[in-house]
């Protein structure tokens, strides 16, 4: 399998690398999922490719947006019967999210959106909840108490869910496969902070994708990839200070139903799958550094860099030669993780 896999890379390669047509470069923008959106795709099926993968990712946000009346989410925010029957794509990710919740510990927890909306990330009416109403929006979490047979989705009353913290990354997968099916070879999307790579440059290079700086203005690093998807989720994406001058983000714990607070300030998953990328990029957030380790030891499906206050970066061995860090990140130290 491996070796037919890299056959077909090599021959997406040389298509890729071939002839003036082969090279020519299209975009496309557009506004989805709540953020902004940028397209690049070489060659004669780009523009094609491209319309395509817009209106899968528009299909995508049709079905999982938690806000947009009659979404497959919504509609299960707001049932009146105990079971509700999904879409594809919304049971497609609900599965995945279940059983990323089990290999996360229950870090990745589809269920957290009570717990979202007290905080007001919702509503952009940001407020830190008392300890009491906290305490009630937990106990209506918990991805262990959620059914889902089939395409049908049971869950006790009280409960809700989210899918912000995977769905882009699935619209990105879906949207990579969506041009590869157009022989698309070499494309890049952008959904806000999740990247999808699809081949490499047209004259056969990497992709090169910045890191931002998460305590600053610009970029921290670089990193260099082909067929992959990179993901980072970060404390200074969505955030608001309190009265007191304390800053809360939008990465919720979902075992103490604060925003995840252990020093890490970004985590930047790498990997073949896109949806696993975005899912666990908030999960290993939420670990924090020593079980964020322990759990990329535990697996071979994705690569991650950390970056700790202090500017601490932590980069895991399959990205060494990848991972560069910008000069203008003065101060910071790289420690390389391995096996
Ligand atoms: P973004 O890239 O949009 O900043 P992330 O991938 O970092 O998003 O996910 C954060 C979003 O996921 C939050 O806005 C919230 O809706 C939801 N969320 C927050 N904490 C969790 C969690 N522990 N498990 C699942 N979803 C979460
Ligand atoms: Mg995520």
């Amino acid at each position: 399998m491996k070796r037919i896999l890299g056959l077909f890379l090599a021959v997406c390669l040389l298509l890729a690398g071939c002839g003036a047509e082969g090279s020519k470069k299209y975009t496309r923008n557009f506004f989805a999922m709540n953020t902004y959106m940028t397209m690049t795709a070489y060659g004669p099926h780009a523009e094609e490719g491209m319309k395509a993968a817009e209106e899968g990712i528009r299909a995508i946000e049709d079905a999982l947006s938690v806000t947009r009346e009659g979404s497959d989410v919504w509609r299960v925010n707001h049932r009146t019967d105990e079971a509700v029957t999904l879409g594809s794509d919304a049971e497609a990710v609900m599965r995945e999210a279940l059983a990323l919740a089990e290999q996360t510990g229950g870090a990745l927890d589809p269920t957290i959106y009570p717990v979202v909306e007290a905080w007001g990330f919702t509503k952009e009416q940001r407020r830190v909840p008392g300890s009491g109403e906290l305490r009630e929006v937990v106990s209506r979490t918990g991805w262990q108490r959620v059914h889902l047979e089939k395409n049908k989705l049971v869950l006790a009353p009280g409960m809700e869910i989210d899918f912000g913290a995977l769905g882009k990354g699935y619209a990105g997968r879906e949207a990579g496969r969506i041009l590869c099916r157009h022989n698309v070879r070499s494309a890049i999307i952008s959904l806000g902070g999740n990247v999808e790579a699809v081949g490499s440059r047209p004259d056969g290079t990497p992709w090169r994708v910045g890191l931002r700086a998460p305590d600053g203005e610009g970029y921290a690093g670089m990193i260099s990839v082909r067929d992959a998807a990179v993901v980072t989720s970060g404390s200074y994406e969505r955030y608001f200070v309190d009265v007191e001058g304390k800053r809360w983000h939008h990465i919720i714990d979902p075992a103490t139903g604060y925003p995840a607070e252990n020093g890490l300030l970004s985590v930047t998953v790498i990997g073949s799958d896109g949806l696993l990328c975005d899912a666990l990029s908030t999960a290993l957030f939420v670990m924090g550094r020593d079980r964020a380790s322990a759990f990329w030891r535990s697996r071979d499906d994705f690569e991650m860099i950390l970056i700790e206050e202090g500017r601490r970066i932590t980069v895991t061995e399959g990205l060494e030669k990848a991972f560069s860090v910008l000069p203008e990140y003065t101060g910071s130290t790289v420690e390389v993780l391995r096996k």
